[in-house]
């Protein structure tokens, strides 16, 4: 198979000039079969040219070592790779063996090559400044209780977004006013002589990590772009929160015909950069896509009715809903309340309408901009089903996503249609078990390669080694 790709785009990552390099085609085997056969480390790769007939054939006697192989797989590949997988993709579409139609999409959370215990937390990050600020004013106030007649400025700075600048201007302000002042405490002189000393340096290196955070709340040091997540596999079981990569896949007949790495801990807000990249590589939209409820957002239901594409994603609560158990349990819930369209109002249980009170838009933390209603009811005082219809002092309010409805009820529809159980029920044995035989099987639970770019590169090998091996099975 790999015989037959075109690696003119591989090619043009060799500069030429200088050595004779091996060919990229028989590195490309050996890698791949590399993968294949569950021998990721590099210096197994070498010493497998040299004594193993499979890749000694393969490499056609060539003995390639470890660096040229550790060059090639993260330098050379890297604007290559996505290519190559694309054609592999495209041939087997060609034989038949699976369609970019209809496909499933899940996730998993695969360890990074990073040192566990160099974190940096965001909200570390955010303490230490609120600290830092309040601490600056505390010292604000104090100099304006010994130097009050002095002081210009009565009103402490505002510190809302405080900056190194900011923190230097003040503490030299604060330091100006109290010097040759009496009765001036030891304590605060320290505070003040080590808020000059330490502090302008930490907002720097703060600045710094933060942007390397770039609005995630964690990241390792020895791998800047690996997220501490929680993993399934927590052989300690003490909960403990690892460096990671959010690796999400789609496939069809067991075959991966998409993969994308991203530093967020949920599925769901990875859905529509993993859907463009679909797009990207094969210039067209899935006609199809079928998901488990941990993508079932609004954004994601809307993204897909946006791109014409039809999806059957559950939505969180569906499973719930199945049984009558549910309705049981919470009669007097919002969605079950009866709703009339022409008067936009509910009617609660007690048939009184509930009344649109308010109108307004909420964003999410991707930026999705939700509309929502308030709905008030006249007056629970003295109805006999307060106690169980709910629980506030005041008339019961419900706040109702009329757009999230909508695409739950087409989505009902869809998931429960003959169609939608047999997509149900097969992307438990379409997408799961990749991630089984890649994680379970092959032995593949820790990149051994860090940065987003290489771990992208390694896990686009591991996915041309699943479908290369499904097509050999
Ligand atoms: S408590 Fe209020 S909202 Fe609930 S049924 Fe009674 S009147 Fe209606």
């Amino acid at each position: 198979m790999i015989e037959s790709l075109n690696l003119d785009v591989l090619e043009k990552a060799y500069t030429g000039g200088g050595t004779s390099s091996y060919h990229p085609r028989m590195l490309l085997k050996v890698l791949v079969y590399g993968y294949v056969t569950n021998i990721y480390s590099s210096r197994k790769l070498e010493a497998a040219t040299k004594e193993n007939i499979h890749f000694m054939w393969l490499a056609a006697m060539q003995q390639p070592d470890h660096n040229t192989i550790n060059t090639f797989r993260g330098r050379r590949l890297q604007e290559a790779l996505k290519n190559i997988f694309t054609q592999v993709v495209e041939l087997l579409v060609r034989e038949g063996v699976l369609s970019l139609k209809d496909i499933n999409v899940d996730g998993t959370k695969i360890e990074a090559a990073a040192n566990q215990y160099t974190f940096v937390w965001g909200n570390a990050i955010k303490t230490n400044k609120e600290k830092m600020k309040r601490q600056l004013e505390e010292l604000w106030h104090y100099t304006q209780k010994i130097a009050a007649a002095e002081s210009e400025e009565p009103t402490p700075p505002d510190f809302t977004l405080i900056s190194k600048e900011k923190v230097e201007q003040t503490i030299e302000k604060i330091a100006a006013a109290l010097e040759g002042k009496e009765g001036v405490s030891k304590k605060i002189k320290q505070k003040l002589a080590y808020a000059k000393r330490e502090w302008p340096a930490a907002l720097d290196k703060y600045e710094e990590q933060e942007k390397v955070l770039d609005g995630r709340n964690s990241y390792s040091k020895t791998d800047t772009d690996a997220t501490f997540m929680r993993l399934k596999d927590d052989h300690m079981k003490n909960g403990q929160l690892k460096a990671a990569y959010n690796i999400q896949i789609s496939t069809s007949n067991q075959y991966v015909v998409d993969y994308s790495i991203h530093p967020n801990a949920t599925d769901t807000t990875t859905f529509p950069a993993h859907v463009e990249q679909h797009k990207e590589s094969y210039q067209q939209y899935p006609g199809s896509i079928t998901a488990d409820a941990g993508y079932g957002s609004e954004e994601n239901l809307q993204y897909a009715e946006d791109k014409g594409i039809e999806s059957y994603i559950k939505y969180p609560g569906f499973d719930k809903q199945q049984g009558e158990k549910h309705q049981k349990k919470a009669p007097f819930a919002a969605q079950y309340l009866h709703y009339n369209k022409e008067k936009d109002c509910f009617y609660c249980p007690m048939g009184q309408a509930m009344n649109c009170t308010r109108a307004y838009k909420r964003k999410t933390s991707t930026g999705f901009e939700q509309t929502l209603k308030q709905y008030r009811a006249q007056n629970c005082n003295g109805c006999p089903l307060r106690g169980v219809c709910h629980q506030s002092k005041q008339a019961r309010v419900i706040e109702v996503n009329h757009n999230l409805i909508r695409h739950k009820s087409i989505a009902k529809e869809k998931l429960q249609s003959e169609e939608g159980i047999a997509k149900r029920k097969k992307r438990c044995y379409d997408v799961e078990p990749v991630f089984g035989n890649i994680k379970s099987n092959h032995k593949f639970n820790r990149f051994m390669l860090r940065g987003k770019k290489k771990v992208t590169i390694e896990f686009g090998l591991l996915a041309l080694a699943q479908n290369l091996r499904k097509r050999a099975a």
